[in-house]
């Protein structure tokens, strides 16, 4: 079934200046916010600007700038977070919630980034 993206969500709210963010980084096609409700001691949130609903989305439809902005600006984000290991960081964990079985709460592609402490496992519920 195709993606149809819902304006109304709160991400492309704050895209349009609706509701505040607390930014971490703006670039030409994405934008980086902390999350309201943090994880973990970094939690960071990235997000292109484009009307993407997940990351297959994206990648299925987004031009090749639109990738590469938003690549490099989680990588960005990690470096500036001080978790990146190639900068003395202790490294970091990349989520991104995809529809029903993902457990996505906001429509909008997001990337969440998390550190500052060591994660544990990976899912709370292994198969
Ligand atoms: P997900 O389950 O991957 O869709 O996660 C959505 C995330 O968005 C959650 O971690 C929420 O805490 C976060 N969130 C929801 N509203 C806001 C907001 N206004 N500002 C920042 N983060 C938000």
């Amino acid at each position: 079934m195709p993606y149809s993206y819902d304006d109304d969500n709160i991400f492309a709210k704050i895209l349009r200046g609706e509701i505040p963010n607390d930014t971490v980084l703006e670039t030409e096609h994405s934008l980086a916010f902390r999350d309201i409700r943090p994880q973990a001691p970094e939690h960071v949130l990235i997000i292109p600007k484009g009307k993407y609903v997940s990351f297959d989305h994206f990648a299925q439809e987004a031009t090749a700038e639109e990738i590469t902005d938003f690549t490099r600006a989680v990588g960005e984000v990690c470096r500036k977070l001080g978790v990146a290991p190639g900068a003395a960081g202790g490294g970091y964990r990349l989520i991104s919630n995809a529809g029903r079985d993902g457990v996505q709460e906001v429509p909008h592609l997001h990337v969440h980034v998390l550190g500052g402490r060591v994660l544990g496992p990976m899912l709370a519920h292994p198969a």
